[in-house]
């Protein structure tokens, strides 16, 4: 299986709390880990059927991460963890009182598509650490349906991690 080798690129004061975020079978808490960060408020809101997620910059050190709390547990957990990776890669493309809103697809307007596949590779590797994936394939859970459920992810997220066509 050609699984995508990539491991999550973390700013490194951040590992600690990613590893403090990782649960022993691998789950990772993206909420608490957005929590914990001093410049990053997240909430889950009632947002307009056709915006996933929303990185905002309120003011110099101060972001608010919004994801639409109508969609799927999976669908949330990678917004989330998309408008992470978008903080930690883009947040200097924003002025004070800009915003990239994410659409359903995971693309915000005036956002290149290199930057959004930029934010998804983020978004999976966070999500499923690769240690973890050997971990768990080798403890039997072996399907992408099942590997998915364990990991929190879509089964589309799941596929792409693991390098599988969908
Ligand atoms: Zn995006």
């Amino acid at each position: 299986m050609a699984m995508v080798k990539i491991r999550v690129d973390l700013p490194e004061e951040h590992r600690v709390l990613y590893t403090s975020c990782l649960s022993r079978n691998g789950y990772v808490d993206v909420n608490r880990f957005i929590e914990k960060l001093p410049e990053v408020v997240l909430s889950k809101l009632d947002l307009d059927p056709r915006i996933s997620g929303v990185l905002a910059k309120e003011d110099e050190n101060r972001y608010k991460i919004f994801v639409n709390i109508n969609e799927s547990e999976e669908k949330q957990r990678f917004t989330a963890a998309h408008e992470l990776g978008h903080y930690f890669l883009h947040r200097d493309l924003l002025d004070t009182g800009g915003r990239i809103e994410d659409r359903y697809i995971l693309k915000a307007e005036g956002v290149s598509d290199e930057k959004e596949d930029e934010a998804n590779r983020f978004a999976s590797t966070f999500l499923v650490p690769l240690d973890k994936v050997k971990e768990t394939m080798n403890s039997g859970k072996n399907d992408v349906i099942s590997l998915a459920e364990h990991f929190g992810v879509s089964v589309i997220a799941m596929a792409n991690r693991l390098g599988i066509p969908t």
